[in-house]
């Protein structure tokens, strides 16, 4: 058995697809330098996940170097956080067979985001179907006690106690079961051009998205041309000014300021956009010069680092499973 930290494990990944946002900045990626310090985090690149839809050969581990990148120059610490790549660990597919195999037809056909995500894609794969079987080995590998998850992922996660509860009940005690944790106000930061729509990785509206890799005078553009309304006063609401309480809550995660105390504090919306571009700029630009210094030899020395790691907390948990599926040898 490895030694165990008493701290409380947590898991959390990120799909190598895309370009890294904002939006991951500040919904995912500043959310794990809290868990880093407070928890036993494992954080990894979900490269099997997003084989789920047709990609080109090399892209999407390429992309997962890159994005490990990004995160270690963002303030991921490899000295306390295990970072690593999701394929490097094969225990990852072994248990998702196995729960595969707990989980019912029915109940993979019930996930609303499957229903989602099928009907935006002419190829169906199997392995989009069974992704929260895979979702579940990958929790469930780690005996991860909490896992930080927004609302869209409370089924899966409902999911991951199902098939763990059901497998334990089958085999006997073998699988920690997890709860979750919905992080508090986990901030949303939506499209600059449709502000009612989240900024996403799968850019189809770019001047909408700010990247981390967008040159600054870019970013300071996509700010101060961000779509607000027609009247001109500055308050929080999201439903009526989506775009103005857009950068209202962009300018409250960068300053830590509160968000009705920044909207007192305006009267126009140029000052505010000058001032939300600013704060973000002084973020970005160091993460910027970091990425800049990192080379690709060193991420991929961290991440082998980070899979021999989380290897040796794998292959206990999966030698657990493998004994009480097959019984002794
Ligand atoms: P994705 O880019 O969809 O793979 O998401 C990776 C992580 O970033 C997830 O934890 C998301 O919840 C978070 N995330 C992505 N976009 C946003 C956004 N616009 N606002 C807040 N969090 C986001």
């Amino acid at each position: 058995m490895t030694s165990r930290s008493t701290k409380a494990r947590t898991i959390s990944g990120i799909q190598p697809t895309g370009d890294i946002t904002l939006g991951n900045y500040v919904g995912a990626i500043s959310e794990w330098k809290k868990l880093q310090d407070t928890t036993a985090a494992l954080f990894f690149l979900a490269d099997l996940h997003a084989l789920t839809v047709e990609r080109p050969p090399g892209e999407v581990y390429q992309t997962a170097v890159n994005h490990a990148s990004w995160l270690l120059a963002c303030g991921i610490d490899p000295e306390k956080a295990t970072l690593f790549v999701q394929s490097d660990v094969r225990e990852h597919s072994e248990l998702a067979w196995h729960m595969q195999c707990v989980a019912s037809f029915g109940e993979l056909s019930r996930m609303t985001q499957f229903k989602d995500k099928s009907e935006s894609n002419k190829f169906i794969s199997a392995g989009l179907f069974t992704y929260p079987a895979l979702q579940a080995a990958d929790i469930l590998l780690y005996d991860t006690n909490v896992v930080p998850v927004g609302d869209d992922q409370k089924q899966h996660l409902e999911f991951t106690r199902d098939v763990a509860i059901r497998f334990n009940s089958r085999f006997g005690e073998t699988l920690v079961v997890p709860e979750h944790h919905i992080p508090e106000v986990g901030a949303r930061v939506m499209d600059l051009q449709h502000p009612t729509k989240k900024m996403s990785k799968s850019a189809d509206s770019p001047q909408g998205t700010i990247f981390l890799h967008d040159p600054i005078k870019t970013i300071e553009k996509k700010i101060k041309r961000a779509v607000t309304d027609t009247e001109s006063d500055v308050r929080f609401d999201r439903e009526n000014k989506p775009g103005v309480s857009n950068l209202l809550t962009l300018l409250s995660v960068a300053t830590g300021e509160d968000i009705d105390a920044l909207a007192n504090k305006y009267t126009q919306y140029g000052p505010l956009k000058a001032d939300v571009a600013a704060a973000w700029i002084e973020i970005i630009e160091p993460i910027q010069k970091r990425y800049a210094e990192t080379s690709t030899a060193e991420v991929q020395t961290t991440l082998e680092k980070g899979a021999t790691k989380a290897r040796a907390i794998a292959s206990d948990v999966m030698d657990r499973v493998r004994s009480a599926v097959n019984g002794s040898r």
